[in-house]
């Protein structure tokens, strides 16, 4: 698709000051139904997609000199230049190659991080609400054209520049635009040409988010020719990567770096002055020494490690908004779940129908709209003999936004599964949408909105009335009543009954909803609340079953497991609640919505330790929950969707929006999108979570040994004034060598057996702890030992300095990749297959340094340019011998420590 080759043409119209009908004409748009799908197409390949430029970048040459900004590339190019003067040109060529390739690597390594989160930004593409074909459906917002009639509703973002032809209190919060956040209210009547941006009530601008209300427009504008466009680039700015724990290591990194040079400066002095070496020997001895002692690999290695963790996370369907809660996720210590849809499955059936005379049980399952109503188990009933049956299935119809299709064999479902789920029952009882629409045409609506948990429609009945419909939660239906329907006419309310057979129904587990109709006059235009607070008729209630997820009963008892408290958090009844959640294994007495707003923070602090199950709850109840939470000290992940939604989502450490039912605010608010609405997937990015986490700890105790390692073997050899063991081009080569393929590998490691038995981790505990440095301490005295034994060994039996650098060199990185082994798991044992052969990645990372090390002993131009020499199988064996044991040593370290630390240290 060319971008935007009709988007310059889009002609600056003053479309807010031009008449609603004038608009719809000038673009050739049918507010009733929408474009065809042809004549979209043909306008899309017109008018381009409508997206935004993306940001700009720095270019590729000004991120490649970046790699250079590095204090040890410094060090290096002063060492390049002083070697190179003091005529060793060999060596600061060597120096100078390795700076070079060090740079390219990491500028390679940066860039496809860096793609592997854009594509996974890619993934949270906005959606639009459109008609098309005179059907309502959901399209990606890039294939919006101007004339295309969308629909608008709290929370949505609107996704190009729109002439609003209907507005229903619609609020728009313009702050992406203007900067204003106090949302505007928008309506169909023209305002004046020169009006500014602020004031074109009369048009919903791209960008900005549905604050209120809901509303209907025809696209004027997209792409480039919107409103943001002409401003801006893409606002979702680029995230750098990092996070808290990252800039935490890289400034370790930095003051290592300041501390090394500073003792290699004094490695110098005590050479030069205290044992006999030249000035030469010695400066190349203090270059070696920083070169050896600075982890350059690690701030790499470790952003891999997280971007390699991000996309694992999305291919698993959970989408990080914000890197910093890959961290967070690895020390939740409760989840609060909705439960509709994320802990049950969202395919919603309606299974039984009670009027005040009679009871139906419904068959069939899903949306297909195959089955029949039963009386009294068995006796098939159709709905045109049982009246107060076919006046409720005819106005959940009608109070209804859900629309069903049949598609390619299929039946779908466009809209909210409670609705559709309705929809399918009054289908199954012979009443089709588009008839009733015909008979009773539909003149307002208050939409449903979880915080009154009710939805009224008002229609007209030919010309001799009106007819209100309420549908919603029955608490609130039957406050609104006083009679009830039978087949002979109205009667009183009987309240106790209707009580009875609503906790019958719901302590089945089946989700309640109640149905009431009010007739009045013909002239009744607009609906208000006060309509729907007294005088309404009682229908009658249905139950409509939404199984558990599988899956999320076993992540339920893998969050247990892993010391992970769950809440699930529902508008549904007690009861239902109460029942679904003992299938999950969620358990404790029901707190419902109104005992949460008669108890102070305090109360509710304890009461919700005590209870995982919350009914009947409104989104701010959300926001107090997660605030009592907190206040006991958890880390606590919230999962919404609504714009309600989006206080409490900001306020959880971990906000996690839904990808398909969530609005558009609600992802804004949140770190983590989930692409599959699955509680599952919850489970699995904390698993995630922790998976990193260990991941960045294993490659800060990988690395740091190779370095401490080299540096006191080189301190060591100049104490005791012995030549060097390691020349500071041999010191870079096992740096490079072993960062880019050993260390890397631990990057693809996956989750540790027994890491979801774990409690979760104390956040405020440093990664920097006292067990790592010691490790670190530890690995790399057995490197030394090994190491400088050796080439003690070599140069006590008189041969060349060039074979007892390769003996010591050889020897040290084998300790390396024996280590890398025991690296695999922290504290757990690795002798197993899984645990030594488990990992292709290490396996590959090995064979690849086994082939470079071979050519750095061997291969004679190499051997030129680093000074080494061929070893003999003696030597060999002896380097295979010390690899085991330290591989031995290692594994015998864990065991000990397993008893006396435990694995969140
Ligand atoms: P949850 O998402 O936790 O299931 P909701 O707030 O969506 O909670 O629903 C709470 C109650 O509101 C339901 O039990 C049902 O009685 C009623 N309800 C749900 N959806 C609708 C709707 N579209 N129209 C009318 N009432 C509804
Ligand atoms: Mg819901």
């Amino acid at each position: 698709m060319r971008e935007g080759a009709g988007q310059a043409e889009q002609r600056q119209a003053d479309w807010h000051a031009i008449h609603s009908e004038e608009v719809v004409s000038r673009l050739e748009a049918q507010p009733g139904s929408g474009l065809s799908s042809e004549q979209a197409e043909q306008r899309l390949e017109h008018y381009g997609p409508n997206r935004l430029r993306p940001p700009e970048r720095e270019g590729p040459i000004k991120r490649f000199l970046k790699q250079f900004h590095n204090v040890l590339i410094y060090i290096l190019i002063v060492a390049g230049v002083v070697t190179a003067l003091l005529g060793h040109t060999l060596d600061s060529a060597v120096i100078f190659g390795v700076v070079l390739i060090n740079a390219i690597i990491g500028h390679v390594q940066e860039g496809k991080a860096e793609k592997a989160l854009d594509a996974i930004r890619g993934m949270l593409s906005p959606r639009a609400v459109v008609l098309r074909d005179g059907e309502r459906m959901t399209v990606n917002a890039e294939h919006l054209v101007p004339g295309d009639i969308v629909l608008l509703e709290a929370g949505d973002r609107v996704p190009a520049d729109v002439r609003i032809l209907e507005a229903r209190n619609l609020r728009l919060d313009e702050a992406a635009l203007t900067g204003e956040s106090v949302p505007v209210e928008k309506a169909d009547e023209p305002v004046a040409v020169d009006a500014e941006l602020g004031d074109r009530k009369s048009l919903a601008f791209s960008g900005t988010l549905v604050a209120y209300g809901r509303g209907q427009g025809v696209v004027v504008g997209t792409g480039e020719a919107t409103e943001i466009g002409k401003v801006s680039s893409l606002i979702a700015g680029v995230e750098s990567i990092t996070t808290p724990l990252l800039r935490q290591v890289a400034e370790f990194g930095r003051w290592l770096s300041v501390a090394i040079v500073l003792l290699a400066a004094a490695t110098f002095l005590i050479g030069y002055y205290l044992q006999a070496y030249t000035a030469i020997e010695t400066f190349l001895a203090a270059v070696a020494l920083a070169v050896a002692a600075i982890p350059e690999g690690l701030p790499a290695i470790m952003t891999i490690t997280l971007a390699i963790g991000v996309q694992r996370m999305a291919g698993r369907n959970a989408i990080i908004r914000r890197l910093p809660a890959v961290e967070t996720l690895g020390s939740v210590t409760t989840i609060c779940s909705d439960k509709t849809g994320t802990l049950t499955r969202n395919e919603m059936t309606v299974r039984s129908v009670v009027t005040a005379e009679q009871a139906y049980e419904v068959s069939g399952v899903g949306y297909v709209p195959d089955g029949a109503f039963h009386r009294n188990g068995g006796e098939t009933v159709s709905a045109g003999e049982e009246p107060v049956l076919a006046q409720m299935l005819r106005g959940v119809a009608l109070c209804n936004e859900a629309a069903l299709y049949h598609r390619d064999g299929n039946w779908r479902l466009e809209g909210d599964p409670t609705e559709g789920a309705l929809m399918v029952a009054a289908v199954k009882g012979g009443f089709e949408r588009r008839e009733l629409d015909r008979s009773f045409p539909r003149v307002d609506v208050i939409p449903f909105e979880s915080s009154y948990k009710f939805m009224v429609t008002l229609h007209r009945e030919r010309e001799d009335g009106g007819l209100l419909i309420m549908k919603g939660a029955p608490e609130r239906v039957l406050a609104a009543c006083t009679r009830e329907r039978t087949a002979d006419g109205d009667r009183p309310l009987d309240r106790d009954h209707w009580q009875e057979v609503l906790d019958g129904i719901a302590s089945r587990g089946q989700r309640l909803l109640a149905v009431a109709v009010k007739e009045t006059d013909p002239d009744h235009r607009e609906l208000l609340f006060s309509d729907v607070e007294e005088g309404m008729v009682f229908l009658g209630v249905m139950g409509i079953i939404d199984p558990p997820r599988e899956e999320a009963i076993e992540a339920v008892a893998e969050c247990h497991r892993a010391g992970i408290g769950v809440k699930m958090i529902t508008g549904d009844h007690a009861l239902t609640a109460g029942a679904i959640g003992e299938q999950l294994g969620i358990r404790g007495k029901p707190l419902v919505g109104h005992e949460i707003e008669a108890m102070d923070d305090e109360e509710l602090g304890r009461r919700c330790l005590e209870t995982d199950v919350f009914a009947r709850t409104t989104p701010i109840h959300k926001l107090r929950l997660v605030q009592a939470l907190q206040g006991h000290g958890q880390v606590v992940a919230m999962t919404g969707d609504g714009v309600n939604d989006a206080p409490a989502l900001k306020r959880a450490d971990v906000g996690i929006a839904m990808g398909n039912k969530g609005t558009e605010a609600a992802k804004e608010a949140s770190e983590m999108v989930l692409a599959d609405d699955n509680f599952a997937s919850i489970a699995y990015a904390v698993e995630e979570g922790r998976t990193v986490y260990d991941n960045l700890k294993k490659a800060i105790l990988y690395l740091l040994p190779t370095n401490g390692g080299q540096a006191f073997t080189i301190v060591i050899a100049i104490m005791f004034g012995l030549t060097l063991p390691v020349t500071p081009v041999q010191a870079l080569w096992i740096n490079m060598v072993t960062a880019v393929t050993l260390a890397l590998a631990l990057a693809f490691e996956p989750p540790e057996p027994g890491l979801m038995e774990r409690r979760p981790r104390d956040p405020a505990k440093p990664i920097l702890s006292g067990f790592l440095i010691w490790r670190v301490l530890f690995v790399s005295v057995l490197l030394v030992m090994g190491t400088f034994g050796h080439y003690v060994y070599m140069e006590a039996q008189g041969v060349s300095d060039e074979l007892a650098r390769s003996v010591a060199i050889n020897t040290l990185v084998m300790g390396q990749v024996f280590y890398l082994f025991n690296a695999r798991y922290i504290l757990e044992p690795v002798t197993s297959v899984a645990g030594l052969l488990g990992s292709r990645a290490v396996l590959i990372a090995i064979g690849v340094l086994i082939v470079l090390q071979g050519l750095f002993t061997y291969a004679p131009p190499v051997q030129a340019l680093f000074g080494t020499a061929g070893l003999g199988p003696e030597e060999w064996l002896r380097v295979l011998v010390f690899g085991v044991l330290l591989f031995g040593v290692v594994e015998l370290e864990k065991a000990v420590l397993r008893r006396r630390i435990s694995p969140e240290d």
